[in-house]
C-alpha cells in the first residue's frame, strides 16, 4: 500500500504519522513506530485542511523547501509571510490566529535554554513536539505581533536562543541533564528576568516520552527518503530513533508530504 503522510503531531505524549489514502480517499494512522517502510525522495504537496475536512493537492505537486504548494497554501494561510515573521495582532493580515491569545515562554532542552513564542492553546503540545525537557511561561499577550515583540527583546537582553539545532537534540538524549540541573537554570533566569519587569512561571517537566534515556549512544541522522528497518527505541519530539547496526535518527517532520510503502525487508 502507498500512503502520502499528511501530517506528524503530538496528543499529549503519543506521537502520530497521518497518511491519506488516494484510492480510499481515507485518512488513517500509520503505525511508524514499527520501523519497516520505504520512503519516497521527491515530497509532494499536502493539500489542506477546510473546516475539519481533509482536502488533498488538486495537482499533487512536487514542492521544495516545505511540504505545501502555494495554492493550496492559500486555503487556510492567505498570508504565509505574516505567519513566519509577524507583523499584526490580526488586524492587517485578517487571519484569526495572528489576533489569538499568544504565550512567549522559556524551554529548556537539557543544558540548552531558549525562548519562544505559540498560541496560548498549544502552548503544551508545542513543547512536546519540540521534544521540550521542561518550559515555563513568561508572558501571555494579545496577538501574535506582540509576542514576538517580547520574544526578540528578551532573547536580545538575556542573549538567548530562538533555535535548537537537532544534532544538539540528540545529543541531549545521550547525555541529559538531571532535573536539578534544569531547576537551577530556571531559577537563575528567573533572577535575570525581573529587572525587565517579567516573571517567570514555575517549571514545568515533560516526563512522559517514549522513550528510555540516556540513549546508549549517539544516534547518526538518516536521509528521510529511502529504505528504513529496524528495531524501534523511541520517540522524543520530531525524532525517532531505532537501531539498526547503531542508533539512527530519523525526523518524522521529513516524513511529511512523502509517500511511504510498508515493507517486510528488515534489518
Ligand atoms: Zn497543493
Ligand atoms: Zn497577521
Amino acid at each position: 500500500m502507498n500512503l502520502h503522510a499528511i501530517s506528524y503531531e503530538w496528543q499529549g505524549f503519543e506521537p502520530s504519522l497521518y497518511m491519506y489514502d488516494g484510492g480510499s480517499g481515507e485518512v488513517s494512522e500509520f503505525d511508524f513506530r514499527r520501523v519497516d517502510y520505504k520512503v519516497s525522495h521527491p515530497v509532494t504537496c499536502v493539500g489542506s485542511w477546510t473546516e475539519g475536512k481533509y482536502k488533498p493537492c488538486p495537482r499533487g505537486r512536487i514542492v521544495k523547501g516545505g511540504n505545501v504548494c502555494d495554492d493550496c497554501a492559500r486555503d487556510f494561510l492567505p498570508d504565509p509571510d505574516c505567519m513566519f515573521e509577524p507583523r499584526c495582532d490580526g488586524e492587517e493580515c485578517g487571519m484569526r490566529f495572528c489576533g489569538q491569545e499568544h504565550t512567549v515562554y522559556i524551554a529548556f532542552h537539557g543544558f540548552i535554554t531558549k525562548v519562544g513564542l505559540t498560541a496560548t492553546k498549544r502552548l503544551e503540545q508545542r513543547m512536546v513536539e519540540q521534544g521540550a525537557d521542561a518550559y515555563a511561561t513568561v508572558a501571555m499577550v494579545k496577538g501574535r505581533r506582540s509576542a514576538r515583540t517580547m520574544e526578540i527583546a528578551i532573547a536580545d537582553e538575556l542573549v538567548l536562543r530562538q533555535r535548537v539545532r537537532g544534532i544538539e537534540s540528540l545529543a541531549a538524549m545521550r547525555e541529559p541533564c538531571s532535573e536539578d540541573d534544569i531547576a537551577r537554570d530556571h531559577a537563575k533566569l528567573a533572577d535575570r528576568l525581573e529587572p525587565f519587569d517579567h516573571r517567570l512561571s514555575e517549571l514545568r517537566f515533560l516526563r512522559d516520552y517514549p522513550i528510555e534515556l540516556p540513549l546508549d549512544g549517539m544516534p547518526t541522522s538518516v536521509k528521510p527518503g529511502g529504505q528504513h528497518s529496524g528495531k524501534t527505541v523511541g520517540v522524543k519530539g520530531k525524532f525517532l530513533v531505532y537501531e539498526n547496526g547503531g542508533l539512527k535518527a530519523l525526523n518524522m517532520q521529513y516524513l511529511v508530504g512523502r509517500h511511504i510503502r510498508a515493507t517486510e525487508a528488515g534489518p
